[in-house]
């Protein structure tokens, strides 16, 4: 059986003061959930947040790392420093790394490797940009974004992978994907993973949805049969919101 996760990405918002202030509201409000609740801090966060959320059923996950364990990179952190403070998750991929700073499906496959190999969970974002999307290429754009970032991948590495289809246009733009549009891509994306894979791990690998989620629509998106649950950027950053995706 597959988890269902909801995974917030506060990106590069909060100070110290606040993200422990709002990581405390959101331990506080969750309650028992048989989903898994996942927070993406900036890394400055990260030491603090883990003896907050320690007990709880929340987990961390960094928001990029670099695909050197060690070296020459200023302002760069590791994978491995990540697993060193006991993380259970990465967020790689992710749109805004791929158009801001470049990241490529080669590059991820490495950053990917180094993350299993620390022994760290991967949340893998793909998704089309809306020029993708208009010319009719976007099955095809994630299926690379799939291919050439995972294929190279042992089946046995699934079991800590986890994806993230976040359409490039419903970002941060209040433009959600109709809950038919991502179950559509959902389910070619479990077909893309069937094709390498065989249908056992691709039925039991989580895929989330990204784009615009809230409390208003989590409930309609995340009934569709193939989508296990969100990634949440903007809703994760009122504690209110985001438990109320994480319930719906
Ligand atoms: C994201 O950045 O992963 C995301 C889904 O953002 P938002 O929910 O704000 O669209």
């Amino acid at each position: 059986m597959r988890k269902q996760i909801v995974a917030g990405n506060w990106k590069m918002n909060t100070n110290l003061a606040e993200g422990i202030e709002l990581c405390s509201s959101i331990i506080a409000q969750l309650g028992a959930t048989d989903k898994e609740v996942i927070i993406g801090a900036p890394y400055i966060h990260l030491a603090s947040l883990v003896d907050l959320v320690n007990g709880s059923p929340v987990k961390l996950a960094g928001q990029n790392c670099h695909q050197e364990n060690s070296g020459a990179y200023t302002g760069e952190i590791s994978a491995k420093m990540l697993a060193s403070l006991g993380l259970d998750y990465v967020i790689l991929g992710h749109s805004e790394r791929r158009a801001y700073f470049a990241e490529n499906n080669q590059l991820l496959a490495q950053k990917i490797d180094a993350s299993l190999s620390e022994g760290l969970k991967v949340i893998y974002c793909c998704g089309e940009t809306l020029e993708e999307r208009k010319s009719a290429s976007h099955f095809e754009v994630v299926s690379t974004q799939i291919e050439e970032a995972l294929y190279h991948l042992e089946v046995s590495s699934f079991v800590n992978i986890v994806l993230a289809y976040e359409p490039v246009w419903a970002i941060g733009t209040g433009e959600t994907a109709t809950s038919a549009q991502a179950q559509e891509m959902h389910a070619h994306i479990r077909s893309v993973l069937a094709d390498k894979y065989g249908t056992e791990i691709a039925n039991n690998t989580s895929i989330l949805y990204g784009g615009s989620c809230k409390p208003s629509n989590a409930e309609e998106i995340f009934s569709q049969a193939d989508v296990d649950g969100g990634l949440i950027g903007g809703a994760s950053l009122k504690a209110e919101d985001f438990i109320a995706i994480i319930k719906a």
